[in-house]
């Protein structure tokens, strides 16, 4: 297994689509630059959602350009449904990033789907998304807790799990915290049994955590997924973020904070410390938006770059 933590900013996607106000397009591929300038090698660049359902993506094709231009950049764009993932098929994308909720009652709020309907569609897309050669992340949300249901069991995440994996050997799997009230001991539990039950077949990461900070524990709760055999984390940088579906979740865990985390620990990034912090102030300064995370706040940090 890879001792090398990935980091995945979705500051570009989770991050902005809840902002109000329009974030200009020059603005969105400018944070994509300078998270690219600091050795960020995946981003989630943005979504083709419906811009009536959500308008702050509806420059996504023109982000994804910007950013397929950067070399080493591994741009993943969500797609809600088979109309998302022919749009992103056809603009380039090399990942195209699926989703679904866990509980019934986040689902139907979300997609207006069962689960068991939103299930039955990604997994055709699943199949024609590796025909075409394309990477697939599968995001399941509301792994721990759900704002309608509360707590969730840990059965539930795990039996979409193996759901999920029985798709593909290969294909990344991601566990999200959506609302950002997973609780470590959780996340370690669960990620565990996923990592232990589902390996990849050439022994490189298969699991994705997606956490958000709403109760301040994002950083430890990475920390928990990176115990429990986790490699590959989303993280916004300047902790941006929230979910227009999870009411009162704010933003994701700060990219900054995880890469400081991992450094402390000791743990290959590839981030370059100083210009993340650049982007992470990009990222926190654009109109409209909530930032989060500490380390931009620590003068001590500020200094070690
Ligand atoms: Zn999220």
């Amino acid at each position: 297994m890879s001792e090398r933590a990935i980091i995945s900013d979705v500051a570009p996607r989770d991050g902005l689509q809840s902002i109000g106000p329009f974030v200009p397009t020059a603005t969105k591929i400018e944070l994509v630059r300078r998270l690219h300038a600091a050795g960020i090698r995946r981003m989630e660049i943005g979504s083709f959602v419906s811009p009536k359902a959500v308008p702050q993506m509806a420059d996504t094709g023109e982000v994804l350009r910007a950013a397929l231009a950067l070399p080493g950049l591994e741009s993943t764009v969500l797609a809600p449904n088979r109309k998302g993932f022919e749009l992103a098929k056809a603009a380039g994308a090399q990942r195209v990033g699926l989703f679904m909720s866990v509980t019934e009652s986040h689902n139907k709020a979300n997609v207006n789907r069962t689960c068991a309907e939103s299930f039955a569609d990604l997994s055709a897309i699943v199949a024609d998304a590796l025909a075409a050669g394309m990477q697939v992340r599968f995001n399941l949300s509301c792994c721990f807790h759900c704002p309608f249901e509360g707590v969730v069991p840990e059965s539930t995440p795990l039996a979409w799990v193996a759901r999920v994996a029985a798709l593909d050997p290969a294909m990344e799997i991601a566990i999200a915290d959506t609302t950002g009230n997973a609780a470590p001991d959780q996340v370690r539990r669960v990620m565990a049994q996923a990592v232990k039950a589902f390996p990849a077949p050439d022994g490189g990461p298969r699991f994705a955590y997606h956490g958000h900070d709403t109760y301040g524990l994002g950083v430890a709760n990475v920390a928990a997924a990176w115990d429990a055999g986790c490699r590959v984390f989303d993280s916004a940088a300047g902790g941006l973020g929230g979910c227009p579906f999870a009411p009162g979740a704010t933003g994701n865990v700060a990219t900054e904070d995880v890469a400081w985390l991992f450094h402390r620990m000791g743990v290959e990034t590839g981030i370059d410390w100083a210009k993340l912090l650049d982007a992470a102030d990009y990222a926190a300064d654009v109109p409209g938006g909530t930032p989060g995370g500490r380390m931009r706040a620590v003068p001590a940090a500020r200094r070690a770059a």
